[in-house]
Order: structure tokens, then C-alpha cells, then sequence
């Protein structure tokens, strides 16, 4: 990008000026030190050599004093040379690896812009697109409109998701250090599984430190994507394995499953695997995975999975005890 070329450019200029005027500071006091030294000799020996203190053997020739003098200024100038190129490289080099990071963090950015807006952009194309069809029908009938209402709210409904996501995403990852108090993993998953008849709570009876809402939420996102990636007759587990350090929670279906080249993409955002995005038609904007390991990371958790096609997935969430 050329704005990161010419900041790198603007910051090694700024590097070097820098270093150029300490070095040409220290050259011209290191000049003036010693020529100021010398010229005070050369004023005592011809001082001495007024009252004839100086003999021949030890006399200073004024002529070799100004050749040496010249070739300090030489000497000074190359070492400031060297230092000069050495610096530009040197500095255009720390200038590249100081932008990068903010460089990717800015292309990052410019990415989620433009997934977010295409995933704005279908529901809205989609809601414009029938309401131009109902108002050009002239003898549209009740029936039909209400039929395209049905669909624009439904439209209406996808869109507040992705807003409800993209809001959520943005919060999460602005998360300060969460408070932590004593959950019983027991109680809170018991209260979640409550909500659908599928889910089953196999979690032993154990108190962690953590935070209840976080959990939660991660939980439910994970919990969620079992239900409506597994087929309605399966039931999901949720279980639970008690270690020295750590104790892991996992969601366990028997759906679709994740093929294992898509499986390092699913934390991705906006990533949707072509099944679920082609063949199965399941509603989703690839966000909740990317929320989900956001959360685990403000929980200090660690959040893995093991999926087989057709098979089905575990999503593990390994808390600290
Ligand atoms: P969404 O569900 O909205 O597509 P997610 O970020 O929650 O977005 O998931 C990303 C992708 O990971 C999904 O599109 C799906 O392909 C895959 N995935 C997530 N959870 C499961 C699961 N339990 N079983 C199979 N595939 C899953």
C-alpha cells in the first residue's frame, strides 16, 4: 500500500535526521576539542620559542598541524558517511517491521468492511427487489402482499442478527479484564440445556472461578451451532472432564460435521463452510465461531474442536480451575 510505503519512508527520514544531527553534534565537538587543544600548543611553543625555550628536536611544524587538521575533517566526515548509510538501512528495515502490525491490522479492518457490507447488502437487495415487484403489480392481492411482507420481515430479522453479531463482536474484543466469582458449572448449564428438549446435561457438579454472563454466551453460541448443524431427532451433549489445572466443557452433536481442510477456517470471520452456505441452507453469517473464540479468550479459555463428516463435532472450551 503506497500510504504504508510513504510513511516508511517518512519514518526512516525522521530516524536519520535524528541520528545525523547527534552524530554531526559530536563530530563538530570532537573537531573543536582537538583543534582547540592543538592551536593551544602551537601557542605555547611559539610563545617558548620567543624566549628560545624550544628545541629543534621537539619543535611543531604549523604547516603538518593544518594537514592534520584537514584530515580530521575528512576522517569525520566519512565516519558520519557510514553512519548515514548504515542508519538508512538500518532505519528503513525498524520503520517496516513498526508499521507492519498496524499495516495487517489495517488490511484486517478493510476486509471485515467489505465482508460486512456484502453481507448488509444481500438481505437489503433481496427486500428492495419484492417491494419493486408488489408496487409494479397493479392488481396485487392481499394475499400476495402479505406474502411479500412475510418475506421482507424475514429479511428484516437477518439483518438485525448481523447487527446483533457485528455489535457483539465489537464489544467482546474491546472486553476489559472480566470480574470473576464461583459458578457451579452444574446450575448454569442445567439452565441452558432447559431450553430445548434436544440438549442434555451430562456436567459434573463442580465450582469454577469465572465469569457467569461470558460463559454463558459462549456456551450458548456453541450450543446453538450443535442444534442447528445436527438433525432434528439428535440430541447434543454437554459433558464435562475435571483435570489438575483445568476443566474442559464439552458440546457434542451428531450432524453434518466439518470437512478437515475447512476445519482451521471455521474461527474465521464471516467464514461459513459450503455446506452449510450451499447444500443445506442453514441461516447463519459466519460470525458466532469468531465471538465464540473472542469470549473464550477474555475467559482465558482455550477453545478447540474435532469434527468428521457426516459424523459430527465436539467444541471443547478448557477453562482454567
Ligand atoms: P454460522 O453458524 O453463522 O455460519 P459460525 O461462525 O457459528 O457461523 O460457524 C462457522 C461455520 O462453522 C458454520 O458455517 C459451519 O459450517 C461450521 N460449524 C460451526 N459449528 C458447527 C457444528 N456444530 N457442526 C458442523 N459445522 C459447524
Amino acid at each position: 500500500m503506497t500510504t504504508f510505503r510513504n510513511a516508511r519512508f517518512k519514518l526512516t527520514a525522521w530516524y536519520l535526521l535524528i541520528i545525523i544531527s547527534i552524530s554531526s553534534a559530536f563530530s563538530v565537538v570532537i573537531y573543536k576539542m582537538l583543534t582547540s587543544e592543538v592551536d593551544r600548543l602551537l601557542a605555547i611553543q611559539q610563545i617558548r620559542m620567543e624566549r628560545q625555550f624550544v628545541p629543534a628536536r621537539v619543535y611543531i611544524d604549523p604547516e603538518l598541524v593544518a594537514e592534520v587538521k584537514n584530515r580530521l575533517i575528512i576522517m569525520l566526515l566519512s565516519v558520519n558517511g557510514v553512519i548515514l548509510v548504515t542508519s538508512g538501512v538500518l532505519g528503513y528495515i525498524l520503520a517496516g517491521r513498526t508499521l507492519q502490525p498496524i499495516e495487517v491490522a489495517l488490511e484486517e479492518q478493510n476486509r471485515f468492511i467489505a465482508d460486512a457490507s456484502h453481507e448488509l447488502r444481500t438481505p437489503l437487495t433481496a427486500i428492495k427487489t419484492e417491494i419493486e415487484v408488489a408496487l409494479r403489480d397493479k392488481h396485487l392481492s392481499l394475499a400476495a402482499a402479505k406474502t411479500y411482507l412475510a418475506s421482507n420481515l424475514e429479511e428484516i430479522d437477518k439483518l438485525k442478527n448481523l447487527t446483533n453479531n457485528l455489535l457483539t463482536l465489537s464489544r467482546v474484543k474491546s472486553q476489559a479484564q472480566l470480574p470473576l466469582s464461583d459458578i457451579n458449572l452444574n446450575t448454569l448449564v442445567g439452565k441452558l440445556c432447559s431450553k430445548n428438549y434436544r440438549l442434555q446435561n451430562q456436567v459434573t457438579d463442580i465450582t469454577i472461578q469465572s465469569h457467569p454472563e461470558t460463559l454463558s454466551e459462549l456456551l450458548t453460541i456453541l450450543i446453538d451451532n450443535a442444534l442447528k448443524y445436527s438433525p432434528a431427532d439428535q440430541s447434543v451433549l454437554v459433558k464435562s472432564a475435571v483435570h489438575n489445572k483445568s476443566v474442559d466443557i464439552k458440546i457434542i452433536d451428531h450432524g453434518i460435521g466439518v470437512k478437515s481442510t475447512e476445519l482451521p477456517h471455521i474461527f474465521d470471520r464471516f467464514y461459513r463452510s459450503d455446506l452449510s452456505r450451499n447444500k443445506t441452507h442453514i441461516d447463519g453469517f459466519g460470525l458466532g465461531l469468531s465471538i465464540a473464540q473472542n469470549l473464550a479468550k477474555s475467559l482465558n479459555a482455550k477453545l478447540a474442536v474435532r469434527s468428521v463428516l457426516d459424523k459430527g463435532s465436539t467444541f471443547t472450551i478448557s477453562l482454567p480451575k
